[in-house]
This record gives structure tokens, C-alpha cells and sequence, in this order.
């Protein structure tokens, strides 16, 4: 079966956004066994989008596209598959009711424009997106499958693996079964990582293993095939042991797992709360970490110090100790760790500061000077850290790091 991916969207062409979706969708069909020998890349115009798809149709079994199932006059990818296929566009009521409720939950009424997005080619199944409101559909006509998804990757990644791959698999009687996981991992670069376990690399077979860099996290998926569910677990299960051998430390959790959802394991497991004192990295810590339902059962609160004042007044950093080490030293992250664990009355206390940058270096204190320190029952630990990179990615990487020492 031939499968080409079609990419939309003028922001893709015009260079504002990478796309990764393409090669998302291309690695996971491959692994599944189909074979995606074209990949193209049209902008949001109506007659060159046209051409695509047909070029597409021409050539492939399966289009898949991405992108383009928005709400607004741009978003055209449903209706030009549906006047190349000669499907009018009709709406699909289910969908309507599904999008209402998306906006009454949120206590906003629904723009006539979304209903744009509850309109599919006449004999479409429409797939539901539990991640937003625009749903994917398949079309099957004469003899081709074509396959919408949207373009935000999180949406269209759900939408993929949950509904498309069953699709295809039973559409395409794929024999056997193919399961995969993800091993997370934080702290150890791509390279260093895939040097550690470099020999599994070369020498896969059955499981796979791909190693995908994302915002300061790599992950380890392992595909395995074979006739059974159980024998597909217990090959990925016996990679995935000798894997751990050599990179078990730096694996914080297992395919949907994120660090703070890990962390608030942890700390809920066993019985401690928690406060934090964060400078350069602003709330971003305490933001990640209330994103987790329940997170209060073990998050007592926290002070966003960014001034040497509000370390003294709010946190307790004694002034002297600023005054002889600088905002942006061990001693200070110690203090703020400590000073907020006793203000707050929490078993873990954890102080962040560092210079994110691009100003604020001076002499012996560079851009990426970043200290952690995390305060407990058994005293007081401090971490330091010499990042690189722009502002964003060293406020964001310091966040993980914290979240990955409360894991710990
Ligand atoms: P929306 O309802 O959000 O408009 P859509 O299905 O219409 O979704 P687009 O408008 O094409 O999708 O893209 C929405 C956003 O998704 C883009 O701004 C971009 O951030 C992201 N995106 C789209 N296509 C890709 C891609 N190929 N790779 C990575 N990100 C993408
Ligand atoms: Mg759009």
C-alpha cells in the first residue's frame, strides 16, 4: 500500500513553522508496514491544494493530510477533497453537538464559523478529537482512502495513533499485532544517550528502537511485531530491561507520563508536601506542577522572588548571604530552599535562581548559571548547572531539571 502524506498550510511553506507532523506520520506507518513513498507540502490556496491531492490520488492508495480543518476561510483541506472527489460537503450533526458543547463548557457561544468544522465530504467517517474541536475524517472513494488529521501535532498524534492506525490495520487486514512504548528520559543529551545503547541501535531488529528529541526530553520508543499482544509486551518487555541497564537512571516514565505528573506520584506516594521559591525560572515549575489534577494534595504554595527584596521579605533569604554570595549562587538557591520550606511549613522546600539571559552575566557568573537547591527532613541539597542556549530554553530546561531532583 502507498502512502503519501500531504502537509498544508502557507506558514509551512513560508518557513514559520517546522513541520513535524510529516515525519511523525511517516515513521509510525512505516513501522506499521505501509510504505510512504511521497511526502508534499501545499500552502492554503484552493487551486494548488487541488493539484496535490490529485497528483496524490494519482499515485498513492492512502493520502493522509494534515492541517487545514480549522474554522476559519483558510482552513480548506475537507472541501477540496470533497470537490475532487465529487462528495458535497454535508454537515455532520454529531460533530455540530460536540463542538457546542466544547464552547458551552467554556461559557463562550459558538461562532457561526465552527460549524465549518462539523461539514465533511457526504459519506465521510469522521473521527472525534479528544484534543480540540476539529474532527478528522476518512473518506473511501474508488478504490483510494483519504484521511484528514489536524494540524496541531498533539491533536493530530492522538488522532493517529487512536483511531487512523486501527483503521488501517483492519481496513488493510495487517496481519499480527504491533505494539509500541515509550521509555522518557531527561537529563542525558540525544548523542549521549544513543552512544550509551548504541550497539541495541545497530543491531535492532524486532523491537525497533527510534530515539525522538522533545523540548529537553528523549524519548525511546520500541515497536515490536509479532502474532500476539503478549508476545509483542514480552519481546518490548526484554529490550526494554537491558535497555534500563544502561539508561535506567536518566528514564523518568513510560509513554503518556510527564515530569510533573511523575513527580506528584512520587511526592503523593510518599506523604510529603511541597514549596517552592522560584527566581529566573518565574512560576514555570509551580505552573507545570499544578497542571496535574490533585496536584494541591502535596503543592503547599509558591513565591515567584525575582527581586533580592522579595527573597529577604517573602522567602527569608537572609540579606548577607546575597550580599556575599550574589542573587545567583549556591548559597542563595540554599537559602531560598530552606527559608521557603520553613515559611510554609512543608517537608520540601526547593529554591531555584540562575541567569537566564541574553543580559545579566558578570565576571566568573555566566548566561546558563543556573542553581537548585531542594531542602528536606535530611537536610538541604544544591545542584548547579552551566546551560546554553536561548532565554526560553534555559528557563524551560532549568524547569525540568527542578521537576526531574523532586522525582529523585
Ligand atoms: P486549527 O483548528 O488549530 O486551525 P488546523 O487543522 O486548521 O487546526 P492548521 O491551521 O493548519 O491546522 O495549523 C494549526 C497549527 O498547528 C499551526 O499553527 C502549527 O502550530 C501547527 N501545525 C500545523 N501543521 C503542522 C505541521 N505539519 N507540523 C507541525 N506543526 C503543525
Ligand atoms: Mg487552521
Amino acid at each position: 500500500m502507498i502512502v503519501e502524506i500531504v502537509s498544508t498550510g502557507t506558514e509551512l511553506l513560508l518557513g514559520q513553522i517546522v513541520n513535524t507532523n510529516a515525519p511523525y506520520m511517516a515513521r509510525r506507518l512505516n513501522e506499521i508496514g505501509f510504505d510512504v513513498l511521497f511526502q508534499s507540502t501545499v500552502g492554503d490556496n484552493r487551486v494548488r491544494m487541488t493539484q496535490v491531492l490529485s497528483t496524490a490520488l494519482a499515485r498513492a492508495d492512502i493520502v493522509i493530510t494534515t492541517g487545514g480543518l480549522g474554522p476559519t476561510q483558510g482552513d480548506i483541506t475537507k472541501e477540496v477533497s470533497a470537490e475532487l472527489l465529487g462528495r458535497p460537503m454535508q454537515l455532520h450533526a454529531p460533530s455540530l453537538e460536540n463542538i457546542k458543547r466544547f464552547f458551552a463548557s467554556r461559557r463562550l457561544t459558538m461562532p457561526d464559523n465552527n460549524i465549518r468544522q462539523a461539514m465533511f465530504p457526504e459519506g465521510a467517517i469522521v473521527l472525534d478529537n479528544a484534543r480540540g474541536t476539529a474532527p478528522g475524517a476518512v473518506i473511501e472513494a474508488d478504490g483510494k482512502t483519504v484521511i484528514h488529521l489536524p494540524g496541531p501535532p498533539h491533536e493530530m498524534e492522538h488522532m493517529l495513533e487512536n483511531a487512523v492506525i486501527p483503521y488501517l490495520r483492519e481496513r488493510f487486514e495487517l496481519q499480527g499485532t504491533i505494539l509500541s512504548k515509550v521509555l522518557r528520559t531527561f537529563g542525558l543529551g540525544e548523542s549521549s544517550l544513543e552512544e550509551r545503547i548504541k550497539d541495541y541501535i545497530k543491531n535492532q531488529g524486532n523491537p525497533t528502537i527510534a530515539l525522538l528529541a522533545r523540548n529537553a526530553e528523549i524519548h525511546v520508543r520500541l515497536t515490536a511485531k509479532a502474532s500476539s499482544d503478549a508476545e509483542a509486551r514480552a519481546l518490548i518487555a526484554d529490550l526494554e530491561g537491558r535497555l534500563r541497564a544502561h539508561i535506567g537512571e536518566y528514564i523518568f516514565g513510560e509513554d503518556e507520563d510527564t515530569l510533573e505528573a511523575v513527580v506528584g506520584r512520587h511526592l503523593a506516594a510518599q506523604n510529603l508536601t511541597l514549596a517552592l521559591a522560584e527566581s529566573c525560572t518565574g512560576g514555570l515549575v509551580s505552573s507545570r506542577l499544578t497542571d496535574v489534577p490533585g496536584s494541591s494534595a502535596y503543592l503547599a504554595g509558591a513565591v515567584v522572588c525575582y527581586s533580592n527584596e522579595v527573597k529577604t521579605s517573602a522567602v527569608g533569604v537572609p540579606a548577607e548571604i546575597i550580599a556575599a554570595h550574589g542573587a545567583v549562587s549556591g548559597e542563595t538557591a540554599i537559602a531560598m530552599a530552606e527559608g521557603i520550606r520553613d515559611r510554609f511549613r512543608t517537608d520540601l522546600g526547593i529554591g531555584i535562581t540562575g541567569i537566564a539571559g541574553p543580559g545579566g552575566a558578570v565576571p566568573g557568573k555566566p548566561v546558563g548559571l543556573v542553581f537548585i537547591a531542594i531542602a528536606g527532613p535530611s537536610g538541604t541539597k544544591c545542584f548547579g548547572y552551566n546551560l546554553t542556549g536561548p532565554r526560553s530554553f534555559i528557563r524551560h530546561r532549568t524547569a525540568l531539571a527542578a521537576l526531574n531532583h523532586l522525582r529523585q
